[in-house]
Protein backbone atom coordinates (compact mmCIF):
# COMPACT_ATOMS: atom_id res chain seq x y z
CA UNK A 1 0.00 0.00 0.00
CA UNK A 2 1.21 3.70 -1.11
CA UNK A 3 2.05 5.41 2.37
CA UNK A 4 1.63 9.58 2.46
CA UNK A 5 3.55 10.51 5.52
CA UNK A 6 2.64 14.38 5.66
CA UNK A 7 4.11 17.12 8.59
CA UNK A 8 0.78 19.29 8.46
CA UNK A 9 2.12 22.96 9.91
CA UNK A 10 -1.38 25.58 10.11
CA UNK A 11 -0.11 28.20 11.84
CA UNK A 12 -1.62 31.06 12.08
CA UNK A 13 -4.80 33.20 11.08
CA UNK A 14 -6.80 31.55 8.14
CA UNK A 15 -3.70 28.98 8.41
CA UNK A 16 -5.80 26.82 10.36
CA UNK A 17 -8.90 26.88 9.23
CA UNK A 18 -8.27 26.42 5.56
CA UNK A 19 -5.90 23.75 6.86
CA UNK A 20 -8.14 21.32 8.21
CA UNK A 21 -10.42 21.55 5.31
CA UNK A 22 -7.42 20.35 3.17
CA UNK A 23 -6.75 17.92 5.42
CA UNK A 24 -10.25 16.94 4.97
CA UNK A 25 -9.96 16.76 1.24
CA UNK A 26 -6.41 14.63 1.41
CA UNK A 27 -8.34 12.34 3.97
CA UNK A 28 -10.81 11.38 1.19
CA UNK A 29 -8.52 11.42 -1.72
CA UNK A 30 -6.27 9.03 0.10
CA UNK A 31 -9.18 6.81 0.76
CA UNK A 32 -10.19 7.47 -2.57
CA UNK A 33 -6.84 6.40 -4.13
CA UNK A 34 -6.16 3.49 -1.58
CA UNK A 35 -3.09 5.13 0.23
CA UNK A 36 -2.15 4.97 3.87
CA UNK A 37 -2.17 8.83 4.80
CA UNK A 38 -0.50 9.88 7.91
CA UNK A 39 -0.81 13.23 8.95
CA UNK A 40 1.18 14.71 11.92
CA UNK A 41 -0.33 18.34 13.01
CA UNK A 42 2.36 20.57 14.10
CA UNK A 43 2.62 24.24 15.55
CA UNK A 44 4.57 26.40 13.98
CA UNK A 45 4.88 30.63 13.87
CA UNK A 46 2.56 32.74 16.51
CA UNK A 47 1.03 29.90 17.90
CA UNK A 48 4.17 27.86 18.85
CA UNK A 49 5.15 30.77 20.48
CA UNK A 50 2.51 31.63 22.65
CA UNK A 51 2.59 27.64 23.49
CA UNK A 52 6.08 27.01 23.78
CA UNK A 53 7.85 30.56 23.19
CA UNK A 54 9.15 29.69 19.64
CA UNK A 55 8.20 29.90 16.32
CA UNK A 56 9.55 26.68 15.25
CA UNK A 57 9.89 23.82 17.91
CA UNK A 58 12.44 20.96 18.07
CA UNK A 59 9.09 18.68 17.70
CA UNK A 60 8.01 20.58 14.76
CA UNK A 61 11.18 20.02 12.90
CA UNK A 62 11.54 16.47 14.26
CA UNK A 63 7.94 15.78 12.63
CA UNK A 64 9.00 17.27 9.40
CA UNK A 65 12.57 15.71 8.98
CA UNK A 66 9.91 12.32 9.66
CA UNK A 67 7.78 12.97 6.75
CA UNK A 68 7.86 12.92 3.03
CA UNK A 69 6.79 16.68 2.95
CA UNK A 70 5.32 19.70 4.61
CA UNK A 71 2.03 21.05 4.21
CA UNK A 72 2.10 25.04 5.48
CA UNK A 73 -0.49 26.79 6.56
CA UNK A 74 0.96 30.65 6.40
CA UNK A 75 2.48 32.13 9.79
CA UNK A 76 2.71 35.79 11.26
CA UNK A 77 -0.38 38.44 12.53
CA UNK A 78 -0.35 41.64 14.44
CA UNK A 79 -0.17 39.59 17.62
CA UNK A 80 3.33 39.10 16.92
CA UNK A 81 4.45 42.16 15.52
CA UNK A 82 6.04 44.01 17.97
CA UNK A 83 8.64 40.99 17.94
CA UNK A 84 11.94 41.56 17.70
CA UNK A 85 12.79 40.89 13.72
CA UNK A 86 14.47 37.81 14.14
CA UNK A 87 11.69 36.86 16.29
CA UNK A 88 9.32 37.45 13.75
CA UNK A 89 6.97 34.30 13.03
CA UNK A 90 7.71 34.29 9.17
CA UNK A 91 11.63 35.28 9.94
CA UNK A 92 11.57 32.19 12.66
CA UNK A 93 9.98 29.49 11.12
CA UNK A 94 10.21 29.53 7.29
CA UNK A 95 13.81 30.48 6.98
CA UNK A 96 14.83 27.77 9.46
CA UNK A 97 12.66 25.33 7.16
CA UNK A 98 14.05 26.57 4.52
CA UNK A 99 17.77 26.44 5.84
CA UNK A 100 17.16 23.14 7.06
CA UNK A 101 15.67 21.18 4.14
CA UNK A 102 17.69 23.10 1.80
CA UNK A 103 14.39 24.47 0.00
CA UNK A 104 16.38 26.20 -3.54
CA UNK A 105 13.54 25.90 -5.59
CA UNK A 106 10.50 28.05 -5.57
CA UNK A 107 7.91 26.79 -7.82
CA UNK A 108 4.94 29.10 -8.10
CA UNK A 109 1.82 28.55 -10.60
CA UNK A 110 -0.04 31.58 -12.09
CA UNK A 111 -3.19 30.20 -12.90
CA UNK A 112 -6.22 32.57 -13.56
CA UNK A 113 -9.30 30.19 -15.01
CA UNK A 114 -11.00 31.89 -17.85
CA UNK A 115 -14.26 32.42 -15.50
CA UNK A 116 -12.17 34.80 -13.02
CA UNK A 117 -10.53 37.03 -15.36
CA UNK A 118 -12.41 40.24 -13.47
CA UNK A 119 -10.21 39.03 -10.59
CA UNK A 120 -7.33 40.54 -12.20
CA UNK A 121 -6.42 44.18 -12.20
CA UNK A 122 -5.27 43.38 -16.11
CA UNK A 123 -8.09 44.22 -18.20
CA UNK A 124 -9.69 41.42 -20.03
CA UNK A 125 -9.39 42.16 -23.49
CA UNK A 126 -5.56 41.00 -22.36
CA UNK A 127 -6.54 38.19 -21.20
CA UNK A 128 -9.48 36.89 -22.92
CA UNK A 129 -8.91 32.97 -21.79
CA UNK A 130 -7.19 34.06 -18.29
CA UNK A 131 -3.50 33.21 -17.38
CA UNK A 132 -1.14 30.18 -16.97
CA UNK A 133 1.87 30.07 -16.62
CA UNK A 134 4.51 28.79 -13.89
CA UNK A 135 7.10 31.25 -11.97
CA UNK A 136 10.01 29.68 -10.52
CA UNK A 137 12.51 31.50 -8.30
CA UNK A 138 16.00 30.75 -6.77
CA UNK A 139 15.77 30.20 -3.16
CA UNK A 140 18.77 30.51 -1.08
CA UNK A 141 21.36 32.48 -3.16
CA UNK A 142 22.12 35.83 -4.08
CA UNK A 143 21.70 39.15 -2.32
CA UNK A 144 19.62 37.88 0.56
CA UNK A 145 22.42 35.44 1.40
CA UNK A 146 25.27 36.85 -0.20
CA UNK A 147 28.38 37.66 2.21
CA UNK A 148 29.85 40.13 3.26
CA UNK A 149 26.01 41.44 4.14
CA UNK A 150 26.81 44.08 6.81
CA UNK A 151 26.72 48.06 7.88
CA UNK A 152 29.23 49.90 9.23
CA UNK A 153 29.71 53.74 10.18
CA UNK A 154 32.57 55.63 8.05
CA UNK A 155 35.16 57.77 9.48
CA UNK A 156 33.18 60.75 8.30
CA UNK A 157 30.23 59.26 10.76
CA UNK A 158 27.68 58.20 7.93
CA UNK A 159 26.36 54.59 7.70
CA UNK A 160 27.04 52.08 5.20
CA UNK A 161 25.65 49.11 4.25
CA UNK A 162 26.04 46.55 1.88
CA UNK A 163 24.63 42.76 0.85
CA UNK A 164 26.60 41.06 -1.67
CA UNK A 165 24.35 38.93 -4.78
CA UNK A 166 26.90 35.85 -4.94
CA UNK A 167 26.23 32.77 -7.56
CA UNK A 168 28.20 30.00 -8.68
CA UNK A 169 27.10 27.78 -11.82
CA UNK A 170 26.36 24.68 -9.97
CA UNK A 171 23.44 26.96 -8.27
CA UNK A 172 22.19 28.21 -11.40
CA UNK A 173 22.40 24.76 -12.87
CA UNK A 174 19.88 23.17 -10.39
CA UNK A 175 17.37 25.88 -10.89
CA UNK A 176 17.73 25.59 -14.32
CA UNK A 177 17.02 21.80 -14.04
CA UNK A 178 13.86 22.58 -12.06
CA UNK A 179 12.79 24.93 -14.89
CA UNK A 180 13.25 22.78 -17.63
CA UNK A 181 11.48 19.71 -15.79
CA UNK A 182 8.64 22.21 -15.28
CA UNK A 183 8.56 23.49 -19.24
CA UNK A 184 8.66 19.46 -19.82
CA UNK A 185 5.44 19.11 -18.59
CA UNK A 186 3.90 21.94 -20.30
CA UNK A 187 4.78 23.43 -23.69
CA UNK A 188 8.14 23.34 -23.39
CA UNK A 189 9.24 27.00 -23.73
CA UNK A 190 11.59 28.49 -21.00
CA UNK A 191 12.50 32.23 -20.07
CA UNK A 192 15.67 32.70 -18.19
CA UNK A 193 15.21 36.04 -16.55
CA UNK A 194 18.14 38.26 -15.08
CA UNK A 195 20.11 41.59 -15.70
CA UNK A 196 23.21 40.57 -17.79
CA UNK A 197 23.64 44.53 -18.62
CA UNK A 198 24.57 45.16 -15.32
CA UNK A 199 25.19 42.56 -13.33
CA UNK A 200 28.45 40.15 -13.70
CA UNK A 201 26.39 37.48 -11.60
CA UNK A 202 23.36 37.97 -14.19
CA UNK A 203 26.32 37.72 -17.57
CA UNK A 204 27.19 34.23 -15.35
CA UNK A 205 23.80 33.41 -15.17
CA UNK A 206 22.81 33.62 -18.57
CA UNK A 207 26.47 31.92 -20.11
CA UNK A 208 25.54 29.22 -17.58
CA UNK A 209 21.53 28.47 -18.50
CA UNK A 210 22.52 28.95 -22.21
CA UNK A 211 24.89 25.83 -21.97
CA UNK A 212 23.15 24.04 -19.78
CA UNK A 213 19.97 24.04 -21.90
CA UNK A 214 22.21 23.61 -25.24
CA UNK A 215 23.74 20.51 -23.46
CA UNK A 216 20.35 18.98 -22.02
CA UNK A 217 17.75 20.12 -23.03
CA UNK A 218 17.48 21.18 -26.73
CA UNK A 219 14.10 20.37 -27.20
CA UNK A 220 12.99 22.87 -25.13
CA UNK A 221 12.78 26.66 -26.59
CA UNK A 222 15.03 28.83 -24.02
CA UNK A 223 14.97 32.49 -24.20
CA UNK A 224 16.54 35.39 -22.16
CA UNK A 225 14.87 38.44 -20.50
CA UNK A 226 16.00 41.23 -18.53
CA UNK A 227 14.37 41.70 -15.00
CA UNK A 228 12.74 45.03 -16.29
CA UNK A 229 11.61 44.34 -19.40
CA UNK A 230 10.02 41.30 -17.64
CA UNK A 231 8.31 43.45 -15.05
CA UNK A 232 6.53 45.21 -18.07
CA UNK A 233 5.98 42.27 -20.19
CA UNK A 234 4.20 40.08 -17.30
CA UNK A 235 1.85 43.22 -16.28
CA UNK A 236 0.85 44.08 -20.32
CA UNK A 237 0.85 40.11 -22.18
CA UNK A 238 1.84 37.85 -19.42
CA UNK A 239 0.41 34.52 -21.58
CA UNK A 240 4.00 35.25 -24.10
CA UNK A 241 5.03 33.54 -21.24
CA UNK A 242 5.13 29.87 -20.18
CA UNK A 243 7.53 29.03 -17.47
CA UNK A 244 9.87 31.83 -16.19
CA UNK A 245 12.83 31.60 -13.96
CA UNK A 246 15.47 33.96 -11.51
CA UNK A 247 17.64 34.40 -8.76
CA UNK A 248 16.00 35.50 -5.62
CA UNK A 249 15.17 38.97 -5.64
CA UNK A 250 14.02 39.12 -9.13
CA UNK A 251 11.99 36.07 -8.13
CA UNK A 252 10.62 37.88 -5.27
CA UNK A 253 9.72 40.36 -6.87
CA UNK A 254 8.18 39.19 -10.07
CA UNK A 255 6.45 36.27 -8.70
CA UNK A 256 4.21 38.86 -6.34
CA UNK A 257 3.68 40.53 -9.28
CA UNK A 258 2.72 37.56 -10.78
CA UNK A 259 -0.07 36.78 -7.91
CA UNK A 260 -1.38 40.25 -8.29
CA UNK A 261 -2.51 39.81 -11.86
CA UNK A 262 -3.19 36.31 -11.35
CA UNK A 263 -6.78 37.74 -9.13
CA UNK A 264 -6.81 36.61 -5.59
CA UNK A 265 -4.09 34.96 -3.42
CA UNK A 266 -6.73 32.77 -1.81
CA UNK A 267 -6.42 30.65 -5.55
CA UNK A 268 -2.22 30.24 -5.71
CA UNK A 269 -0.56 27.95 -4.34
CA UNK A 270 3.84 27.79 -4.15
CA UNK A 271 5.77 24.76 -3.69
CA UNK A 272 9.40 25.06 -2.32
CA UNK A 273 11.85 21.99 -3.40
CA UNK A 274 14.77 20.56 -1.22
CA UNK A 275 17.66 19.03 -2.57
CA UNK A 276 17.26 15.99 -0.30
CA UNK A 277 15.31 13.28 -1.72
CA UNK A 278 12.84 11.59 0.55
CA UNK A 279 12.22 7.91 1.14
CA UNK A 280 9.95 7.50 -2.06
CA UNK A 281 12.80 9.20 -4.05
CA UNK A 282 10.87 12.47 -4.90
CA UNK A 283 12.34 15.93 -3.61
CA UNK A 284 11.42 17.18 -0.15
CA UNK A 285 9.34 20.08 -0.25
CA UNK A 286 7.61 22.30 1.27
CA UNK A 287 4.08 23.26 0.08
CA UNK A 288 1.94 26.41 1.17
CA UNK A 289 -0.07 29.25 -0.06
CA UNK A 290 1.09 32.38 -1.71
CA UNK A 291 -0.82 34.40 0.33
CA UNK A 292 -0.03 35.24 4.09
CA UNK A 293 -2.44 34.56 7.66
CA UNK A 294 -4.69 37.25 6.15
CA UNK A 295 -5.57 38.47 9.81
CA UNK A 296 -8.58 40.89 8.41
CA UNK A 297 -10.83 37.68 7.39
CA UNK A 298 -9.33 34.96 9.69
CA UNK A 299 -12.01 33.50 12.06
CA UNK A 300 -14.95 34.55 9.85
CA UNK A 301 -15.02 31.15 8.04
CA UNK A 302 -15.17 33.20 4.64
CA UNK A 303 -11.20 32.47 3.51
CA UNK A 304 -10.75 30.84 0.36
CA UNK A 305 -9.13 27.23 1.13
CA UNK A 306 -8.17 26.82 -2.70
CA UNK A 307 -4.90 27.77 -2.23
CA UNK A 308 -3.79 25.66 0.75
CA UNK A 309 -5.89 22.56 -1.48
CA UNK A 310 -3.91 23.50 -4.32
CA UNK A 311 -0.28 23.24 -2.01
CA UNK A 312 -1.42 19.81 -1.08
CA UNK A 313 -1.96 19.10 -4.91
CA UNK A 314 1.52 19.90 -5.62
CA UNK A 315 2.66 17.93 -2.52
CA UNK A 316 1.21 14.78 -3.93
CA UNK A 317 2.61 15.39 -7.28
CA UNK A 318 6.20 16.45 -6.46
CA UNK A 319 7.28 14.97 -3.07
CA UNK A 320 4.87 11.76 -3.20
CA UNK A 321 4.71 11.05 -7.43
CA UNK A 322 0.70 11.22 -7.18
CA UNK A 323 0.74 12.61 -10.67
CA UNK A 324 -3.28 11.54 -11.25
CA UNK A 325 -3.99 12.21 -7.69
CA UNK A 326 -2.48 15.69 -7.92
CA UNK A 327 -4.68 16.31 -11.24
CA UNK A 328 -8.13 14.98 -9.63
CA UNK A 329 -7.90 17.70 -7.02
CA UNK A 330 -7.02 20.32 -9.36
CA UNK A 331 -9.83 19.72 -11.60
CA UNK A 332 -11.96 19.69 -9.09
CA UNK A 333 -11.03 22.85 -7.77
CA UNK A 334 -11.64 24.20 -11.43
CA UNK A 335 -14.93 22.54 -11.64
CA UNK A 336 -15.94 23.84 -8.49
CA UNK A 337 -15.44 27.47 -9.63
CA UNK A 338 -16.54 26.75 -13.29
CA UNK A 339 -19.76 26.16 -11.81
CA UNK A 340 -19.51 29.06 -9.55
CA UNK A 341 -19.44 28.24 -6.18
CA UNK A 342 -16.74 31.12 -5.00
CA UNK A 343 -15.85 32.47 -1.96
CA UNK A 344 -15.59 36.47 -1.66
CA UNK A 345 -12.22 36.91 -2.64
CA UNK A 346 -13.05 35.40 -6.59
CA UNK A 347 -17.40 35.90 -6.37
CA UNK A 348 -17.97 38.27 -9.64
CA UNK A 349 -21.73 38.42 -10.01
CA UNK A 350 -22.82 34.97 -7.46
CA UNK A 351 -23.63 34.83 -4.37
CA UNK A 352 -20.16 34.06 -2.47
CA UNK A 353 -19.85 30.62 -0.17
CA UNK A 354 -18.22 30.47 2.77
CA UNK A 355 -14.93 27.76 2.88
CA UNK A 356 -16.52 24.89 4.15
CA UNK A 357 -19.14 25.31 1.27
CA UNK A 358 -16.28 25.85 -1.06
CA UNK A 359 -15.08 22.76 0.33
CA UNK A 360 -18.26 20.54 0.13
CA UNK A 361 -18.36 21.79 -3.73
CA UNK A 362 -14.97 20.96 -4.62
CA UNK A 363 -15.39 17.33 -2.61
CA UNK A 364 -18.37 17.10 -4.92
CA UNK A 365 -16.14 17.17 -8.01
CA UNK A 366 -13.04 14.79 -6.63
P1 LIG B 1 -2.04 38.33 3.31
O1 LIG B 1 -1.61 37.53 2.15
O2 LIG B 1 -2.25 37.62 4.59
O3 LIG B 1 -3.38 39.13 2.92
C1 LIG B 1 -3.45 40.03 1.81
C2 LIG B 1 -4.92 40.13 1.34
O4 LIG B 1 -5.26 38.92 0.66
C3 LIG B 1 -5.89 40.28 2.51
O5 LIG B 1 -6.94 41.13 2.14
C4 LIG B 1 -6.43 38.87 2.69
O6 LIG B 1 -7.73 38.82 3.22
C5 LIG B 1 -6.39 38.32 1.26
N1 LIG B 1 -6.21 36.85 1.26
C6 LIG B 1 -5.08 36.15 1.48
N2 LIG B 1 -5.33 34.84 1.45
C7 LIG B 1 -6.66 34.71 1.24
C8 LIG B 1 -7.53 33.59 1.12
N3 LIG B 1 -7.09 32.33 1.23
N4 LIG B 1 -8.84 33.82 0.91
C9 LIG B 1 -9.32 35.07 0.77
N5 LIG B 1 -8.54 36.17 0.87
C10 LIG B 1 -7.23 35.99 1.11
O7 LIG B 1 -0.93 39.47 3.49
P2 LIG B 1 -0.75 40.54 4.66
O8 LIG B 1 -2.07 41.03 5.14
O9 LIG B 1 0.25 41.48 4.15
O10 LIG B 1 -0.05 39.73 5.83
C11 LIG B 1 -0.76 39.22 6.96
C12 LIG B 1 0.19 38.43 7.83
O11 LIG B 1 0.63 37.26 7.11
C13 LIG B 1 1.45 39.19 8.22
O12 LIG B 1 1.75 38.90 9.55
C14 LIG B 1 2.51 38.66 7.30
O13 LIG B 1 3.77 38.72 7.87
C15 LIG B 1 2.06 37.21 7.15
N6 LIG B 1 2.51 36.53 5.94
C16 LIG B 1 2.85 35.24 6.07
C17 LIG B 1 3.25 34.53 4.96
C18 LIG B 1 3.62 33.09 5.14
O14 LIG B 1 3.24 32.49 6.12
N7 LIG B 1 4.32 32.50 4.20
C19 LIG B 1 3.29 35.14 3.70
C20 LIG B 1 2.88 36.46 3.59
C21 LIG B 1 2.49 37.17 4.73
Amino acid sequence: MREWKLAVLPGDGIGPEVMSLTVELLEQVAREEGARLEMNECLVGGAAIDAEGTALPASTLEACRASDGILFGSVGGPKWESLPPKEQPERAALLPLRKEFHLFANIRPGLLYPELVPASPLKSERIPEGIDIVCIRELTGGLYFGQPKDTVTLENGEKQSRDTMVYRTSEITRIAEVAAKTALGRSRRVCSIDKANVLETSVLWRDTVTRFFAEHYPEIELSHMLVDNAAMQLAGNPNQFDVLFSENLFGDILSDEMAVICGSLGMLASASLGEDQNRHGHPFGLYEPAGGSAPDIAGKGVANPCAQILSGALLLRHSLGEEAAATRIETAVRRAVEKGTRTGDIAFEVEPVGSSAMLAAIRAEL
